[in-house]
Formats: structure tokens, C-alpha cells, sequence
């Protein structure tokens, strides 16, 4: 099985992204435009539904035409929806504007599923286990890591934390830096932790 470090994560996150708009990587620090860049560079489908009752999943990424359950706010019950191969389900929950950084997130973290594990789960037997379940917690990590590396590319993180200096007191400098790059202040602490700065 494959090990991916954080510098190797950096680099598929930095090579994903030159191929779909280089500017991301050598222009101004910003935002990446995610729901852009999965439908329009990959065409993968997105598509918005109550993955479960209570908003516990937030995203599937679907390897291979299958059979998904979905829950149904008008029947009050599970039923199945049709997902093609190549399909991102996220759950619609995430829509509201509250939640846009978590949606945001979710997005990128099930990118890094389709970037990283397709053929891990194409290769699987079990039909159900052919899309990432949030079972397995080694996956999940790495889903987890290289959305972050998407969302937060190592090189503009720090030109755009050099641009700021040391005026800023560390809790502002984190979260000027959320906003840039669209992200909650949580998780641009983590990225900052994991990249040292
Ligand atoms: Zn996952």
C-alpha cells in the first residue's frame, strides 16, 4: 500500500491544481475555486442530497455505478438514488451559508478520495465498499491531508504569510489568512502547525 508524507501531498495537491489553473499555484494567494475545479477539470458530477437522516455523512465519492441510499425529507425514509461512476455525493445540509466552509471542505476531502483511491476501491471486491465509507480511518487521513494541501497550497500559504510580516498578532494573522483562502479558522491553524509556520 502506498504511504503519502505531507510532502508528497503537497506535491500531487501542487501538480492537481498547475493542471487546472496555474495561477493557483505562482499568482495571488486566493481562494481555491473547488466546486469549480471538480466539475470542470475532472467532470465529476456533484450532486446535493440528504446522505443520512441526521447529517452524519457528509460526503461519498462513487468509483463505480452503483445503488445509494439517500434520505427522503417528504417520505421520511431511505431510497435508492442511482449514482454514476464518477459521481461526488455531498449532503445537502451543507448548502446553507453557515456551513459554506465546511462544504467547502468536504469537497476538496472527497476530491483527494477520487485523486488518491480510485483504484484502491475499484480493486476491492465488495461491491459496497467501492466508494469511500468513512470507515477506514487510514483513507480518511488522506483524504483529510490532501484536501488540505488543495484548499491551502504550501507555496501561497507562505507568500501570503510573508506578505503580512509579523504585524499581526498570531490569532488575526490566522484569521486573515482563513478568509484569503476561504477556509475555517480551524483548519488554517492546522495547516499552519503541520507546514510550521
Ligand atoms: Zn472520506
Amino acid at each position: 500500500m502506498r504511504e503519502y508524507n505531507s510532502r508528497v501531498m503537497d506535491s500531487i495537491a501542487q501538480r492537481e491544481l498547475l493542471e487546472f489553473d496555474s495561477t493557483l499555484v505562482n499568482g495571488d494567494p486566493r481562494a481555491v475555486p473547488i466546486e469549480e475545479m471538480i466539475e470542470l477539470h475532472y467532470g465529476i458530477i456533484l450532486q446535493y442530497r440528504n446522505l443520512s437522516k441526521k447529517g452524519h455523512i457528509l460526503g461519498i465519492t462513487v468509483f463505480e455505478d452503483s445503488i445509494i441510499p439517500v434520505y427522503d425529507d417528504e417520505s421520511k425514509r431511505y431510497e435508492p438514488i442511482v449514482a454514476k461512476a464518477g459521481t461526488i455525493l455531498v449532503d445537502q445540509r451543507l448548502l446553507a451559508s453557515h456551513c459554506y466552509n465546511r462544504l467547502r471542505f468536504t469537497l476538496a476531502h472527497e476530491l483527494a478520495h477520487y485523486i488518491l483511491h480510485s483504484e484502491y476501491y475499484l480493486k476491492t471486491q465488495s461491491l459496497a465498499s467501492k466508494m469511500s465509507s468513512h470507515s477506514d480511518m487510514k483513507r480518511e487521513k488522506e483524504a483529510d491531508a490532501l484536501g488540505a494541501s488543495i484548499l491551502m497550497p504550501q507555496g501561497r500559504i507562505k507568500v501570503a504569510m510573508k506578505r503580512f510580516g509579523n504585524q499581526l498578532e498570531r490569532k488575526e494573522l490566522i484569521y486573515q489568512m482563513a478568509s484569503i483562502f476561504n477556509v475555517s479558522i480551524q483548519a488554517m491553524e492546522i495547516r499552519l502547525q503541520r507546514l510550521g509556520l
